[in-house]
């Protein structure tokens, strides 16, 4: 495990501690740093998940780097810098807080920027291109840290946002990884396969959240072996939000009553029809039949049917029986 660095990743790391060293004892640091405290991120957090501060200059990077004696063409390939027609390097990253990404044993590998400012004219967020070393569809934020984590919780918790992440660490849960988005890979489940079956997803409370947990827990159930958990937040809130408003405590709570994804998936149908009206009722039925169908836990089948007996006002043995009908027509 102590094989040498490759040079780009000593090269990502050297500019990792660099943009830390800005952010954390220099004068051109210091808006940055008041934004990161207004944001509740305290030393600790912020030495933890190594931020930093790219300044809003056009060449410190550079110079730095070349300082450091790295050649021309590593740092043509790094993805750090952007070249302009007559290839002549500038510093990528400009005024943002510098979230860095790591690869499963913690070294930087890329970076992403959080805007400073509430210009909404620029992204909130820049990500480092594509290298030779950084594969964004197979990245997990805070996926060595959560590792390790996950042994003593139990579970890993897949968030969308860093700061997500840095909420719920804070809030004492360290098995957090976000997936940087809402749009979840396939490689990323498999990463997450080998890791733990017992994934929780807590994406944002507004609705490009909800669906994309939706989206998600399909393609946990389509991977198999899962023990999935969905946590809905109310009022839109994302955990970072939740946090800040509710506590630590009450996060907690959130997590612990987690839902099942037949749970969550019945919930969101439910939401989808008027079930006052007896058309839209049996759509439903049919709908909340496919779910259940493919369930082979007679206990759990017996559980979930009791509730969809109770919102329909339908008795359990005839939903029995559109379940088998179902089955049937699986197999
Ligand atoms: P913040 O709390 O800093 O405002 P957020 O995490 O709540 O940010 P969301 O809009 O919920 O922001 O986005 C979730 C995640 O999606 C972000 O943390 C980031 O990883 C990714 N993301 C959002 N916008 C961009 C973007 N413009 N470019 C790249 N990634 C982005
Ligand atoms: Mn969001
Ligand atoms: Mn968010
Ligand atoms: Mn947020």
């Amino acid at each position: 495990k102590t094989e040498p660095l490759s040079p780009l990743k000593k090269m990502y790391q050297d500019a990792t501690e660099f943009y830390q060293h800005i952010l954390l004892t220099t004068k051109t640091g210091e808006n940055a740093l008041k934004y990161a405290h207004d944001r509740e991120l305290d030393e600790d957090l912020l030495e933890h998940f190594k931020i930093g501060y790219a300044p809003d200059n056009d060449g410190i990077l550079l110079t730095f780097l070349k300082q450091k004696g790295y050649e021309d063409d590593l740092l043509r390939r790094s993805g750090l810098f952007v070249e302009s027609k007559e290839g002549k390097l500038y510093d990528r990253f400009r005024d943002r807080l510098m979230f860095p990404l790591s690869d499963e044993v913690g070294r930087t590998i890329a970076f992403s920027g959080r805007r400073i400012s509430n210009n909404s004219e620029i992204a909130k967020y820049m990500n480092s291109p594509e290298t030779e070393i950084f594969t964004k569809s197979k990245l997990l934020f805070h996926l060595s840290e959560a590792k390790k984590a996950a042994r003593s919780e139990g579970h890993l918790i897949l968030y969308e946002g860093y700061m997500d992440v840095i909420a719920a660490y804070k809030a004492g849960i360290k098995s957090g990884v976000a997936s940087m988005g809402t749009s979840l890979t396939d490689e990323q489940v498999y990463i997450l396969k080998r890791i733990t079956p017992n994934v929780i997803i807590n994406y944002d409370g507004d609705p490009p959240g909800i669906h994309a947990a939706e989206r998600a827990c399909g393609m946990f159930q389509k991977a198999n072996g899962f023990n999935l958990g969905i946590v809905v937040l109310p009022e839109n809130l994302d955990p970072d939000e939740y946090v800040k408003k509710y506590g630590a405590q009450k996060y907690q709570g959130q997590v612990k009553a987690a839902l099942t994804p037949i749970d969550f998936l019945l919930n969101r149908l439910a939401l989808k029809f008027n079930l006052h009206n007896d058309r839209e009722k049996l759509s439903f039925i049919d709908e909340a039949v496919q779910l259940i169908a493919p369930l082979n836990d007679p206990v759990a089948e017996d559980l979930y049917l009791g509730k969809i007996a109770k919102q329909t006002s339908v008795s359990i043995e005839s939903l029995k029986v559109s379940v088998l009908r179902a089955r049937r027509k699986l197999n």
